[in-house]
């Protein structure tokens, strides 16, 4: 990818110089814009992400200049438009260090955590096998693995968390009896910020047998991922997190697993021949591709790929890191002010409740100040249910944001709570 040295967890320490991140915030057309008359803050990174204009510029250039269909058309816009999306699958693939025919490109992560369910578990799993999962899975982590267990017939466990929100790992080995198949667990929770020791996790699950899929959604935007090295089976993404479009991700797939596994959805494109007879199915990962895919989308998730790696992860990292300790002291100090989650290890999402206000109110009032937050459960129930609040106000930071945003979270708290209480 770029001059990365391997340090841990598949994370990567960066050795170029230091960035003006004010240059790299005016990149961000949209966040120089206005909200109810006041200038836009913008905390709801972990929701979708804002888009630099070479990422805005590579959709447009794209649709004015490129658009095909892929791989069906021998004509030079055809070859074009093939060329532009199959080298954004190299692009990511080479940005989560993995192999470009292992990348499935697809709608994001609940698209490829379905695939896997569809495609892998479905059709292997029995009465007496068993699925793992932690308290902290976004939905899109759990709902598909609870369609396979009732079609099925196998049985969900949930590994617990400590009261900071961390895995407890003991109480996750224990869970990992024999008849577990499979572990799916997220890298980072998009509630708690808790960055989960992947590598470990899997290295404990491969010796068992167990098949690991990793949510890798709120860990690619925010970190250098190296894919390879983390150990696991399957890892999901998604575009729109990390700077790309909606409508973008992946799922990278250990080869093995997907030559093995049958199509999710039949049509065009992941097929080799088709006859009334019987049809051949193309190899992984076309074999997944049915139909025409979201082309502008994917080039311009290339391009996000491309622009973040020249900025260098290890640098979003550390940014992020800053942010997140001036946040965690500023909001500390509002009375009555809870957080949620004090990960040892834990990335730039901060998700806090006041006592005697309502997280949508508090949210209300913050966007006329011009403030965006995410008020609500975050697709996360059993983790809201756990912590016994029935929602809260999440900020969560981008390396485009400042110290001087979060002040202004800080002194918006102070004046809405000042209306509610
Ligand atoms: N998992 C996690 C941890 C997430 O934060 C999200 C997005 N909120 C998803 C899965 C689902 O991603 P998408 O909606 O892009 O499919």
């Amino acid at each position: 990818m770029n001059a990365t040295l391997p340090a841990r967890d598949g994370m990567a320490v960066d050795p170029r110089p230091p960035i003006d991140w004010a240059a790299v915030r005016a990149q961000f057309p949209i966040l120089s814009r206005t909200v109810h008359g006041k200038p836009l803050v913008y905390l709801d990174s972990a929701n979708t992400g804002q888009k630099p204009q070479a990422v805005i510029d590579a959709v447009a250039e794209f649709s004015a200049r490129h658009n095909a269909n892929v791989s069906r058309a021998v004509h030079a816009l055809g070859s074009e438009a093939t060329e532009a999306y199959e080298g954004a699958r190299t692009t990511l693939a080479r940005f989560l260090n993995v192999h470009r025919d292992e990348l499935v490109l697809c709608s994001g992560t609940t698209f490829a955590l379905n695939l896997v369910a569809y495609s892998w578990a479905l059709p292997r799993l029995k009465p007496g096998d068993a699925i793992v999962l932690t308290r902290m899975e976004h939905h899109a982590n759990i709902v598909p693995w609870q369609i396979v267990a009732e079609r099925t017939g196998a049985t969900i466990k949930v590994a617990e968390l400590t009261p900071e929100g961390e895995l407890d790992l003991d109480g996750l080995w224990q869970l990992l009896t024999p008849e577990v198949r499979l572990l799916a667990f997220a890298h980072v929770s998009n509630v708690l910020g808790t960055v989960n020791p992947v590598r470990e996790i899997c290295r404990e699950a491969a010796k068992r047998g167990i098949v690991t899929v990793v949510d890798g959604s709120q860990a690619v935007p925010h970190r250098a991922v190296d894919v390879a090295a983390l150990g696991c089976d399957f890892y999901a993404f998604t575009g729109h997190k990390m700077c790309g479009p909606t409508g973008t991700g992946g799922l990278w797939g250990r080869r093995e697993l997907l030559a093995q596994m049958p199509p999710f959805l039949g049509g065009g494109e992941m097929i080799r021949e088709v006859r009334f007879e019987g049809t051949v199915f193309n190899e992984p990962p076309m074999r997944f591709e049915a139909g025409t895919p979201n082309i502008a989308g994917h080039v311009g998730l290339g391009a996000a790929a491309e622009w973040l790696a020249a900025l260098g992860m290890a640098k979003v990292e550390a940014r992020e890191q800053q942010l997140l300790e001036h946040a965690t002291a500023a909001l500390s100090a509002i009375p009555g002010l809870r957080i949620l989650g004090s990960a040892r290890e834990k990335a730039a999402v901060i998700s806090f409740a006041i006592e005697g206000a309502h997280a949508h109110d508090l949210a209300t009032l913050l966007d006329l100040e011009g403030i965006a937050v995410r008020s609500g459960q975050h697709c996360a129930h059993p983790l809201l249910a756990w912590f016994g609040v029935p929602a809260t106000c999440r900020a969560s930071f981008a390396f485009y944001n400042t110290e001087a945003e979060i002040d202004a979270l800080v002194a918006a708290l102070h004046k809405v709570r000042g209306l509610l209480l």
